[in-house]
């Protein structure tokens, strides 16, 4: 049966998270694709920073750190991530890039396995390029091997000899979802710690970090948790290794009572030493923003932090994105990328095609159609990257997406040479 723009409508009618999306600010006849990416902008956000900035720093000045509760920003927002997670309060802080993190978080995990024996950390050859890099670099300066596997190869490489599976629940490229709760399992069962990116998953999909029992996890800020371009990301850490874990950047906000400025660290209990310098209150600030926007589904769901709400409906907007790509776009040579499995798909789906795929993704943005391109290589081919957020996305959106990809590709116009000259920034 085909799917009609009314049918599309009457999905938007009883809808109950529709309202959700007054909380952000959208630019008229945009349809924002990218949340993946970068997230929108809450409504909230403009007023707050601007209460931070003129009254906390401009009148409070320095007292804001206790007035204000700045001191305590990392912790309390780690708490809010901590409900979209499944991880407890005090099991989160959120701070510094997800790079710097992963760094942070690998460290402890290496240095928890250096008398081990095990001389391995594997991770998946399609892995976000950061998280490669960090890893090769902390190898080399540990002594440790990074061996790099395709997904079908887990968990048949997790032998005696790896120390750490590294991995990110969310494929950035392909949309693909990993059963966090079974590979976590395999690695424990293998000797090996497990450490998990979640930069395409919190806020996108269900993650249930302590019920996995993964050893530690990081996450980005500034996708689909909507904290605006660099947000803190933020670090959590099983409570078993809280308290022993190393932290390689033992700066003084890590230390148990920075303000005594003792010559030695003495690292502070639990999570709350994976700060290292003075925090970034105005980001942080932005960030709440971002975080509260996704908690407003809370109420809509009866489970703690909403996700379960918001779930249901990005993937029924993958579906119907999906269903009617595969109806009306047929014959133009695109292929779905992303599984069509529910339990292995995240909130976004990617499409390849052999020719053109940046230009068609141009062409789309030109007619405000956000979506983006991410390059292929020889293992892979390049792919046209489709975001759903569910919290500002309805589904006469995703039908208007799929009507102006019909339209990109019935006509041509992608092959405009406009379309084909890259940007820097893809
Ligand atoms: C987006 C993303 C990052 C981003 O790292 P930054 O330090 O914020 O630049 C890292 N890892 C993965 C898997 C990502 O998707």
């Amino acid at each position: 049966m085909t799917t009609t723009l009314e049918d599309c409508r009457a999905l938007d009618a009883q809808d109950p998270l529709r309202a959700l999306r007054d909380q952000f600010t959208l630019p008229d006849g945009v349809i924002y694709l990218d949340g993946n990416s970068l997230g929108v902008l809450p409504k909230a956000a403009p007023a707050r920073i601007a209460e931070v900035v003129a009254k906390e720093w401009g009148e409070g000045l320095i007292r804001s750190w206790n007035t204000a509760s700045w001191f305590d920003l990392p912790q309390r927002l780690g708490d809010k991530v901590a409900r979209l997670v499944g991880a407890a309060p005090g099991e989160v802080v959120c701070t510094d890039s997800t790079s710097v993190n992963l760094y942070k978080v690998l460290f402890a995990a290496l240095s928890q396995q250096k008398n081990s024996g095990r001389k391995l950390v594997v991770s998946e050859r399609s892995n976000f390029p950061t998280d490669l890099y960090i890893a090769e670099s902390l190898c080399r300066e540990r002594g440790f091997t990074l061996q790099l596997i395709e997904a079908d190869e887990l968990p048949g490489a997790l032998t005696d000899e790896v120390a750490v599976l590294m991995l990110t629940h969310v494929n950035y490229r392909t949309g693909a979802m990993h059963d966090m709760k079974a590979i976590t399992a395999a690695a424990h069962e293998a000797g090996a710690l497990a450490v998990w990116d979640l930069a395409h998953s919190a806020g996108a999909v269900p993650v249930a970090l302590n019920e996995a029992e993964a050893d530690y996890a990081i996450g980005c800020g500034y996708k689909y948790l909507n904290g605006g371009p660099g947000a803190p990301a933020f670090a959590w850490v099983h409570t078993r290794h809280a308290g022993r874990f190393e932290q390689p950047l033992s700066g003084w906000w890590g230390h148990a009572a920075p303000f005594e400025f003792t010559p030695h660290y003495r690292p502070a209990p639990g999570v709350a030493r994976y700060l290292c310098g003075t925090q970034p209150i105005v980001s942080l600030s932005a960030l709440e923003c971002g975080l509260d926007t996704v908690l407003a589904a809370e109420p809509f769901d009866g489970e703690r932090g909403g996700m379960g709400a918001l779930r249901a409906k990005s993937l029924a907007l993958t579906d119907l994105f999906i269903a009617l790509v595969e109806e009306r776009c047929a014959g133009h040579g695109l292929s779905l990328v992303t599984p069509r499995e529910h339990a292995r798909r995240g909130s976004q789906v990617c499409l390849s095609r052999d020719e053109g795929a940046y230009a068609i993704v141009q062409a789309l943005i030109a007619r405000n159609v956000i979506g983006d391109f991410r390059a292929g290589d020889a293992q892979m081919p390049d792919i046209l990257r489709f975001g759903f957020t569910p919290l500002y996305l309805g589904f006469e959106d995703v039908w208007n997406s799929v009507e102006q990809l019909v339209q990109v590709l019935e006509t041509g116009e992608w092959r405009r040479p406009e379309f084909n000259r890259k940007n820097a920034v893809t």
